[in-house]
């Protein structure tokens, strides 16, 4: 599974990279529910999914252009609500909890036709078949989601009011921070001062 970095700001304007590992728990990064999902809300309509979209790691398997997406208003609306579902239900899952067997139907129903992968005949180029559609952006990662239960490789970041989720998949399986420029940064100075606290 390639990595794909995406760079970030916090609410207090930190910039830091940060990898989700599967481009499911990646659309978590556009927003989700309740306060905190409601601070990072950056899809408000079509556009600003397809803009999004242009810089995730769907063009790990091939190139994405602006004009092979043809997002509607309801694809919007049915992505947005399947996202907000998933992010319960992923949350759930990386703090050992029961999901919510509502967020569960959400997830189930998203699933259907995801984008095609298509390879051009003469110059061996691949490109996503047009148009890749919300609903199938939805449908995508909704099959990735329905993998990710069971799996113990999806983690929270284990900050002090983080909430970034995302699937472990370094060899070791020791992934603990969102990011070692925010998180692991921010570890690493409190044990170096609690440290040497304890030595004066
Ligand atoms: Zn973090």
């Amino acid at each position: 599974m390639a990595s794909h970095t995406r760079l970030l700001t916090g609410l207090d304007g930190q910039r830091y990279h940060f990898d989700a590992g599967v481009f499911c728990l990646e659309l978590l990064l556009t927003g989700g529910p309740g306060p905190v999902g409601e601070a990072y809300e950056i899809l408000f309509g079509p556009d600003d999914l397809a803009e999004w979209l242009l810089d995730s790691r769907l063009n790990d398997t091939a190139p994405v252009r602006r004009e092979d997406l043809d997002i509607t208003m309801a694809d919007l609306s049915h992505v947005v609500q399947f996202r907000n579902a998933l992010w319960h239900a992923a949350e759930a899952m990386a703090q050992g909890k029961a999901i919510e067997k509502g967020h569960l139907e959400v997830i189930n129903a998203a699933v259907g036709e995801a984008p095609r992968p298509q390879i051009d005949v003469v110059t061996l180029r691949r490109h996503w078949a047009a148009p890749v559609t919300g609903k199938q952006i939805a449908a995508m990662a909704a099959r990735e989601a329905i993998d990710l239960v069971g799996s113990q490789r999806l983690r929270q970041c284990a900050g002090d009011n983080c909430y970034l989720l995302f699937l472990d998949t370094s060899r070791p399986g020791k992934r603990r921070w969102c990011s070692m420029e925010r998180c692991g940064n921010r570890n690493k100075v409190r044990e170096f001062r609690s440290r040497s606290g304890a030595a004066s």
